[in-house]
């Protein structure tokens, strides 16, 4: 039984929903806020996320913050050394989905030399009617880019804790991988 401790960041626009997705999960799912304030600088949520078929279990630490550009400073200090990340558009923004390749060379630029596993969450997917970001597109850019792509209500609750799951079962992965390379050096 490994445990493992995880520090994801959380990139997007500004009222993606991504402190909703956050909250959400850390809540497991107990209240949405409809009114759900910016956050004004930064939080961290913890949780622990059990990794199916084994006994471990990754504790993911979820940097939020506003993501307006005023607190870069701020992020630059809270985005150090992330091991895995969360980037969020909303699927009825077309510019939030545009702002995707900064959020993602942002990220990446903090592990150069890692690999950093990733997902993209198109969320509001229960705003439909009004979707200018198609699924298949995103979809695309996702798999371009190394990561996997999924979508997300944190408005009904749905699959709210999926992107943060497979986050963890990435990261357990690459630790079963490092625990792999070690044995074959001995
Ligand atoms: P953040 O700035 O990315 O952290 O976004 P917030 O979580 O603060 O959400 C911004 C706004 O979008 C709030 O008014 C939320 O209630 C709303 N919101 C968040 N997620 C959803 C969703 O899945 N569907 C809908 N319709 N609204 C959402
Ligand atoms: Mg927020």
């Amino acid at each position: 039984m490994v445990k493992l401790a995880a520090k994801c960041i959380l990139a997007g626009d500004a009222t993606v929903g991504k402190s909703s997705l956050a909250q959400l999960f850390r809540s497991d799912g107990a209240h949405f806020q409809k009114n759900y304030s910016l956050t004004a600088g930064v939080e961290v949520l913890v949780k622990t996320v059990q990794i199916p078929d084994t006994g471990d279990s990754v504790e993911l630490f979820i940097c939020d913050s506003s993501g307006k550009e005023i607190f870069y400073d701020v992020l630059e200090k809270l985005w150090e050394q992330p091991d895995v990340f969360c980037l969020v558009f909303d699927i009825t923004s077309e510019q939030s989905f545009n702002s995707c390749t900064k959020w993602l060379e942002r990220a990446r630029a903090q592990r150069p030399y890692t690999h950093l596993p990733g997902v993209l969450v198109g969320n509001k997917s229960d705003l439909d009617g009004r979707r200018v970001v198609e699924r298949q597109h995103a979809e695309q850019w996702a798999v371009q880019h190394g990561m996997e792509y999924m979508e997300t209500s944190a408005k009904e609750m749905e699959n709210y804790d999926s992107p943060f799951r497979s986050l963890a079962r990435s990261f357990h992965r690459l630790y079963l991988e490092w625990v792999d390379s070690l044995h074959s050096v001995i």
